[in-house]
């Protein structure tokens, strides 16, 4: 972890909102900002993203977020978003045109495929491949933007980053990846030449489970543009109330994620060691080409891994999981506890795996509660 990422996280940009010396400033709590003369506000209006006018565009604790996520990112701006999707929403309808094809690499989020998939009423085509696949032989000569998630959320697949940008920048095609897994503090895709870098905050950026929001960070000339249409337009704007429970999120980022980095080795190697157990997602436990990515791109491990049971069934996946006390079922991940989900249904559909997002609880508590499980499988 970089030690410029604990300072942006604490102090970066916080001097200017120095109200009366309040160490947490305070939450504009207002859809308007007035002006004192008519020349003032119209120059204002005029650079809009960054000043203070009207809530749905901007607001100072948004701002501030913003600011910081651009700084972690080592990007030149950011716009923050009411959720994750707002933010792949508003990149995709800001950049495609009718005819464009967008090539996803690995897993990308659900939702974000099925938006793709309403996209293709509009006439945009869009089709997916691993990170391990030949990614010049899946170009068409319409393909607009290539959509990365690396690691993926859900079987944690990896690529190339530096790779897929080269490619894409002889082509004059535009990378966006969804960071969210790594968080900016182990993994910077810009460096690696991306274009645009997504966030769900609503996971480890946000970070104790309260608040649903998202961000993009690239160039001020392309963060320009995703403001005037994708933000403006469609209107998802982060709350002041939230922005400000991100903003906490943020001050102990670096610190809640050496420990998820931590206990998430401990887990990976833990399930990887077990007979019951056929193989475990996590990147630490990459091997072969992916393991040179892993080294070149990432800094640190998340806490978010997944694995699959000898004879995986619906039945043998429920005892194992409804064993469990201290993992509760339920979907995201990023806040302190630890949760499972499986996205197997009780008709056999679905991926046969168990996701573990594993919290900041003691590691001896954590493999206790895994034991329960696995005890259930012998029964
Ligand atoms: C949760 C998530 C999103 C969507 O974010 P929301 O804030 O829930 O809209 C996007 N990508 C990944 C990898 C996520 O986990």
């Amino acid at each position: 972890m970089d030690s410029r990422d604990r300072y942006i996280c604490q102090h970066a940009f916080e001097d200017d909102a120095g109200h009366h010396g309040a160490v947490t400033p305070p939450v504009y709590q207002t859809s308007i900002f007035t002006f004192p003369d008519l020349e003032t506000f119209s120059r204002s209006q005029m650079k809009e993203r960054e000043h203070y006018i009207y809530s749905r565009g901007l607001n100072p604790g948004v701002h501030l977020v913003e600011r910081k996520l651009a700084a972690l990112e080592r990007g030149e701006a950011c716009k923050a978003f009411a959720s994750g999707m707002g933010a792949v929403a508003a990149t995709l309808f800001s950049l495609l045109r009718q005819g464009d094809h967008v090539l996803r690499i690995n897993q990308t989020y659900g939702p974000g495929v099925e938006l793709l998939d309403q996209l293709e009423h509009y006439g945009v085509k869009h089709d997916g491949i691993s990170g391990t696949d030949d990614i010049e032989a899946s170009l068409q000569p319409s393909t607009r933007i290539i959509y990365v998630e690396s690691p993926s959320s859900l079987s944690m697949e990896l690529a190339d980053l530096d790779a897929i940008a080269r490619i894409a920048k002889a082509r004059n095609i535009l990378t966006m990846i969804d960071n969210t897994w790594a968080t900016p503090l182990f993994q910077k895709p810009l460096q690696h030449g991306f274009d645009l870098v997504i966030h769900s905050l609503s996971k480890y950026i946000g970070g104790h489970s309260d608040v649903v929001g998202g961000a993009v960070i690239g160039s001020a000339e392309m963060i320009d543009r995703l403001f005037a249409i994708g933000h403006q337009l469609l209107g998802a704007a982060l709350a002041p109330q939230n922005a400000a429970l991100v903003l906490r999120g943020l001050r102990t980022l670096p610190l809640r994620m050496s420990e998820h980095h931590r206990n998430g080795l401990r887990v990976a190697r833990f399930l990887a060691d077990q007979a019951c157990v056929e193989e475990v997602f996590h990147p630490s436990l990459a091997q072969g080409q992916p393991a040179e990515w892993v080294a070149k791109q990432l800094s640190g491990h998340a806490g978010l891994l997944s694995f699959r049971i000898n004879q995986p069934t619906y039945s043998r996946i429920a005892s194992f999981i409804d064993a469990l006390q201290l993992f509760r079922i339920g979907v995201s991940w990023g806040g302190y506890e630890s949760l499972v989900v499986s996205p197997m249904r009780p008709n056999g559909s679905g991926q046969p795996l168990i996701r573990l997002a594993v919290g900041l609880e003691d590691i001896d508590d954590i493999l206790a509660d895994l034991d329960r499980g696995l005890n259930a499988l012998n029964h």
